[in-house]
């Protein structure tokens, strides 16, 4: 078969995005030789994880993208403080005196992020796509959204209680979860 991916010519101007460019022909040059295209569990997982990259945060960075049935992007998100205020005025510690000196007291989930972005209000039967299992607190909101599945990277938190309480809600509401074992394509 002819060989068809294309190297691009570096000018001096883009001398310094050399490495990018070789590495997104690459990754081109990987779907190639494999599949012509990004299946759509390919295209909305990698969506999520470029998500993630958005996150400020220094030990976790989680993105999540909410899918209709009929594989539209209805909203996106990371992990982060509110918007509009002076983040240096927060902790990032994960720990502290109490709660309060910590992170988690400020930080909004990829998750809550994604549902706030939403472009339309019903997400009845549509499907989010995020680089962790969500917990327990972000799943109670997905299932009052009407989210149908759930389709995570990492399940590292898989037994510490706040996820095992996450799972029981799942279950419990009918909500599909299954772990992404595509491929993932970040340019970084
Ligand atoms: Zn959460």
């Amino acid at each position: 078969m002819e060989e068809k991916i294309i190297k691009r010519e570096i000018t001096y101007s883009d001398e310094h995005l050399k490495d990018f460019y070789m590495k997104v022909d690459d990754t081109f040059a990987t779907i190639n030789t494999t599949t012509p295209y990004l299946s759509w569990d390919e295209y909305f997982a990698n969506i999520a994880m470029l998500a993630a990259l958005r996150s400020k945060d220094e030990n976790t960075k989680v993105g999540a993208a909410i899918v209709s049935s009929s594989h539209k992007l209805l909203g996106m998100g990371y992990n982060g403080l509110p918007s509009g205020i002076d983040e240096s005025q927060f902790p990032t510690a994960r720990e502290g005196k109490d709660i309060s000196e910590t992170k988690y007291c400020y930080t909004i989930h990829a998750e809550q992020n994604a549902l706030c972005n939403t472009t339309v209000f019903d997400l009845t039967g549509s499907s989010i796509y995020v680089t962790l299992f969500p917990c327990c607190y972000c799943a109670s909101i997905l299932i009052q959204r009407g989210i149908k599945e759930v389709i995570y990277l990492s399940d590292k938190h898989h037994n510490d209680p706040e996820y095992i309480a996450s799972r029981k809600l799942f279950d419990a509401a009918g909500v599909v979860t299954r772990q992404y074992d595509g491929r993932i394509f970040c340019v970084v």
